[in-house]
């Protein structure tokens, strides 16, 4: 996705590669689920931030919060150190989502990003069980260090910084092989001792595999993970960075299978606002850390203390969850119908919730409609191994018009690409 005429950057020339080529024009504003850039061109947006707006932009009572919080000269930076804004997250996260859940888990603020969150996850999970190796999945994305890199399924991501999988072995993702049960192969490897596969100390899994291209893992599955996990005594890391927080129906994406991660990786969506903010949650038996064996200066971030608390509002009733399931309804069946209406997509509809894409067979093609849907005023991505899902996350705030319209523009870039 190289077209770029980069001329329209005139002060962004010296910037190294980024998202400004796959959107080349320069943004001024943003609210709810749109955009508008230097030009006053409005544009929908079915990215959210990679998932990382799942309340939209600049929601009006967050906005509100921070005013407040701002002109109180509440701090803004804390390292760890006790404020009033992280203990309001703390108690409200409790009372909102672990309470009603039944989930007995301890919080930690492992540094502002996921790949923070996912680094936090990997060292516990040998710290507990004394244990190197991770088992990862088939096009799993988990983040950008070396750790993290080691568990991820994106070998170009891997091999430009020449990160082998020492520290991991990757096992098919679930239907990713026909015919192949990967479960039963690693558990066998495992017991049978002489075959060089070590007793791992941790799985690590998204649930809806985002940047690896929209592949949603049966429940059926992943409680056979989970089971796997529970025989052997190796942790179960959900990673539900991209997947969490309302993104697939409910809060957890994991609650729908019933499971019990043992860990739990949170970022994007769970500051509210767009605000770098992390979590790891885990368990409390496995909370074994000694003072300052995992720190980071950006651990406290008030400001994202603020937001994610009055965004722990949406989760206080069904409503929101609900809401979401009915939207993926009407958006999947669209899709359905675009992939029947134009079998020159070559195209399978994939997802849960609204975590969605297209997948085409035909090379090329997904990256050509989410230019044509920039042209046309939506902004959407690509993702999977070779880019051929365009990818879909519309931040679950959209209303049943945003979504039309957003799907509107699908359709008519579909009709331009295909010609
Ligand atoms: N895990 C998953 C599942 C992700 O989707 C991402 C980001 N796309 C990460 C981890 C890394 O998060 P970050 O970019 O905030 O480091």
């Amino acid at each position: 996705n190289q077209k770029t005429d980069m001329s329209v950057f005139e002060n962004y020339e010296s910037e190294v590669r980024s998202y400004s080529r796959s959107f080349p024009t320069i943004f001024e504003k943003a609210k709810g689920y749109q955009l508008w850039d230097k030009q006053g061109k409005d544009y929908i947006d079915f990215f959210a931030g990679a998932g990382a707006l799942n309340y939209g932009h600049n929601d009006d009572a967050m906005q509100q919060r921070l005013i407040e919080y701002i002109q109180s000269d509440g701090l803004l930076h804390s390292l760890d150190m006790a404020t009033n804004a992280r203990a309001a997250f703390l108690q409200k996260f409790n009372e909102v989502i672990l309470k009603p859940r039944e989930m007995d888990y301890k919080i930690m603020f492992p540094g502002p990003t996921g790949t923070n969150t996912v680094e936090s996850a990997l060292k516990i999970a040998r710290k507990v069980t004394g244990r190197e190796k991770v088992v990862t999945f088939t096009n799993a994305f988990h983040g950008m260090t070396i750790g993290a890199l080691s568990v991820t399924g994106n070998a170009f991501k891997r091999h430009g910084a020449g990160i082998p999988l020492t520290y991991s072995m990757a096992m098919p993702f679930d239907d990713y092989m026909d015919g192949i049960d990967s479960l039963d192969y690693l558990e066998k490897m495992i017991e049978d001792g002489g075959s060089g596969i070590d007793l791992p100390a941790a799985v690590i899994l998204e649930t809806v595999q985002g940047e690896g291209g929209i592949n949603a893992a049966s429940f059926e599955w992943l409680k056979r993970v989970e089971e796997l996990c529970h025989r052997l005594d190796i942790l179960l890391i959900v990673d539900d960075v991209q997947a969490g927080c309302g993104r697939t129906g409910t809060f957890f994406s994991f609650e729908q299978a019933g499971i019990s991660p043992d860990v739990i990786c949170m970022s994007k969506s769970i500051s509210g606002s767009g605000l770098p903010m992390a979590i790891t949650l885990i368990k409390p038996e496995y909370d074994i850390w000694g003072p300052g064996e995992h720190n980071g200066t950006f651990r406290g971030n008030n400001l994202a203390f603020v937001t994610a608390a009055e965004a722990l509002n949406h989760w206080k009733t069904d409503a929101f969850s609900e809401s979401i399931l009915s939207k993926s309804e009407l958006f999947k069946k669209r899709l359905n119908q675009f992939v029947d209406e134009y079998p020159e997509l070559q195209g399978e509809v994939r997802g849960r919730g609204l975590m969605l894409g297209i997948a085409s067979a035909k090379a090329g093609l997904s990256g050509q409609l989410a230019e044509a849907a920039f042209e046309r005023g939506l902004i959407v991505e690509t993702s999977g191994p070779d880019d051929e899902v365009l990818k879909m996350l519309p931040p679950p705030m959209i209303d049943e018009e945003g979504i039309e319209k957003g799907l509107d523009i699908i359709e008519e870039s579909i009709k331009a690409v295909l010609g």
